[in-house]
């Protein structure tokens, strides 16, 4: 991959950072937000409950792909952006495009997958 190519996944994925980190902080004030007195009503308590945990699910995916995201960019500081992790052939710019933070080229991932449904052993 260029160097050209290398800074234009950067950007796009340290603008993603940033979205993920915004919405990580509405969340967060969504959260305070909430009135004591409502969680002590038990008639509301299991709407507040399910929207709760409806925002604890989105934090934890979030969180993962935070992750993911910095990996990569280490990767980009590192030199080794855009290579398989398994086979360690080049990553296509299109797959990258579509998913910035893979980690995977197309065919080890369809690889991956089939071993995770019980096709392959
Ligand atoms: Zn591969």
């Amino acid at each position: 991959m260029n160097k050209k190519d290398l800074k234009r996944f950067e950007k796009i994925l340290q603008e993603r950072k940033s979205q993920l980190m915004q919405a990580a902080d509405n969340t967060r004030e969504e959260g305070l937000g909430v009135d004591q007195d409502e969680l002590h009503d038990e008639v509301d308590q299991a709407s507040t409950e399910s929207g709760q945990q409806l925002r604890l699910r989105l934090r934890d995916r979030e969180s993962v792909l935070l992750r993911k995201i910095e990996k990569a960019l280490q990767k980009i500081t590192a030199g080794e952006y855009g290579v398989c992790e398994i086979c360690e052939e080049e990553i296509g710019i299109k797959r990258l495009e579509a998913r910035p933070v893979t980690e995977l080229c197309i065919r080890c991932k369809e690889e991956q997958e089939q071993q995770e449904r019980g096709y392959a052993t």
